[in-house]
Order: C-alpha cells, then sequence, then structure tokens
C-alpha cells in the first residue's frame, strides 16, 4: 500500500496515514482467545466474539493498493470525468473520505493531470482540508449537548482523531463492500445499514476510548443508516443476542448476499425493518 499525494496541501500527513494503516493491521492480529462452542470455532477479538477469524479481515486491508491525499475540486473533477461511485450515502464521514476502485481510465487521466503515478485497484481518496475543518464545522453546525461539545473540547488533537475515524471507516468499507458486491445489489434496502453501519461498527471496534466517544458524537447527526452500529454494538453486549449477530457478520464476511438479508431479519427488530 503507498500513501501518495496528488493536490493535498496536507502532504506532511501521508507518515501519519501509514501508521493509522498498520495499526488497524496490527490490532487485528491481537486474538485474546480461540473457542469451540457447537464445534464452530469462536474468535474472541477485544471482548467481542467472532465466529470468523478477524485476521481474515487483513487479508482484505492487504488488497488497498493506495490511500491517495487530494484536494476538493480535483476530487470533484474525476467524480465528473469518470461518474462518482455508486453513492451508498451521503454522511460525513464519506464526504471528507471514500473508498473506490481506481481504474485504468482514472490512472492514466491523473497521470496525465497530475503527473502522478497511482496503482490500479482499490484506494481510498482522503480529503486533508475537509478533515481539518470537521471538527469545526462539527463544533459550529451541530446542536451538541453540552456535555458533547465539553467531551470534544477535551481532546487535545481532535484532528487526529477524525483522521483516524475516517480511515478507520473507509477501510471498514474496503473489508465489507467487496465482498459484499454492494454495487451491484442497487434495490436492497439493507444495503446502506449493511455497508455503513458496518464500517462503522468496524471503525469503532478499532478505535480508543476517546475515538469512541467522537464517532458516537458525529455519528448523532448522521444519515439513520451510520447510527447502526451501535445497534450492532448492543447485540455484541447481550450474550442471548451474541449468536445472531455473529450469524450477521459472518454472513457479511462470507459474500452471500441473500444469506446477509436473510440474517439482517433475524437480527434486526421490526422497528428497524421499516
Ligand atoms: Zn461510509
Amino acid at each position: 500500500m503507498q500513501v501518495l499525494n496528488i493536490s493535498s496541501k496536507y502532504g506532511a500527513w501521508k507518515e501519519d496515514i501509514d501508521c493509522i494503516y498498520y495499526e488497524a493491521i496490527n490490532s487485528l492480529k491481537e486474538i485474546d482467545e480461540i473457542s469451540y462452542a457447537d464445534k464452530v470455532i469462536a474468535y474472541h477479538w477485544k471482548g467481542r466474539i467472532l465466529l470468523t477469524d478477524p485476521r481474515t479481515f487483513i487479508e482484505k486491508i492487504r488488497t488497498l493498493s493506495s490511500i491517495i491525499l487530494i484536494n476538493e475540486d480535483d476530487l470533484e473533477q474525476i467524480k465528473k470525468e469518470f461518474g462518482p461511485p455508486p453513492q451508498l450515502s451521503n454522511g460525513l464521514l464519506d464526504t471528507i473520505a471514500y473508498y473506490t476502485i481506481v481504474t485504468e481510465g482514472i490512472k492514466s487521466y491523473i497521470k496525465r493531470e497530475k503527473r502522478v503515478e497511482v496503482p490500479v485497484g482499490p484506494t481510498i481518496f482522503l480529503i486533508p482540508e475537509k478533515i481539518s475543518r470537521l471538527y469545526l464545522d462539527i463544533m459550529e453546525k451541530y446542536e451538541l449537548k453540552k456535555d458533547d461539545l465539553q467531551a470534544l473540547l477535551l481532546y487535545k488533537n481532535p484532528i487526529e482523531i477524525i483522521l483516524k475515524i475516517a480511515l478507520f471507516h473507509e477501510i471498514g468499507h474496503c473489508v465489507f463492500d467487496n465482498e459484499l458486491e454492494l454495487k451491484n445489489y442497487k434495490h436492497d434496502k439493507y444495503r446502506k445499514i449493511i455497508s455503513e453501519g458496518m464500517a462503522n461498527w468496524f471503525a469503532y471496534c478499532l478505535l480508543n476510548k476517546d475515538g469512541k466517544k467522537v464517532l458516537d458524537i458525529i455519528s448523532q447527526k448522521e444519515p439513520e443508516e451510520y447510527k447502526k452500529y451501535r445497534l450492532f454494538e448492543d447485540y455484541n453486549k447481550d450474550r442471548k443476542k451474541r449468536k445472531k449477530f455473529d450469524l450477521f457478520v459472518r454472513a457479511c464476511l462470507e459474500c452471500n448476499v441473500s444469506k446477509v438479508e436473510e440474517a439482517f431479519k433475524t437480527l434486526t427488530p421490526q422497528s428497524f425493518r421499516e
């Protein structure tokens, strides 16, 4: 994986981004325990039980060929030339960064216009200019509860926390979207919930306490599907519901869209399905 800067003023972020990428990979290597239940191996990972080895996520993350820093206008131009990627959602996190595939066409366009050689394959476009503003935007535009506002003010480096949240979220898309082939699954009403919910859930699992708190604050004002990680998280905490949750995660990872739909139905209370 290469971190490349096409046109951002924040080229100095390259090193931090590289570190965050490896932090995600290393944290997925930490499995606490492997146990046998119902002849199925369950993995204990960061206080969670998963029927799938979280280390398999690493293989998917390794398919990322690059993380590209770009300014807002240039990214708009690429979207205009090549069509935007299927817009799954317009949540805050996906406006500051997004996961997509660099095609031969995009590669030669960037080479011609920006004289930068980018590899073909899965990538994350990051807009550092927007990431650096997001914290202020949240403070200004959100009507935050007093406690949340105070919590945000306490962080020494809120931009770094938001960068991490954005990157983990997009890496989450790299893990889950590919496998589900969500792009060809246009009419699925659960699509956004699975995609955004799982991406946020993935980020939530990897974040430390401060990161989790900030993600909770950001998600308050996000579209519904971005909040669904709370649902996944609640299921994971409730032992009785854990099995259903694990089946859901496993179905997602097995790339089987109809199974995912089935699992989601059993996982989701009636009120979430309407
Ligand atoms: Zn997303």
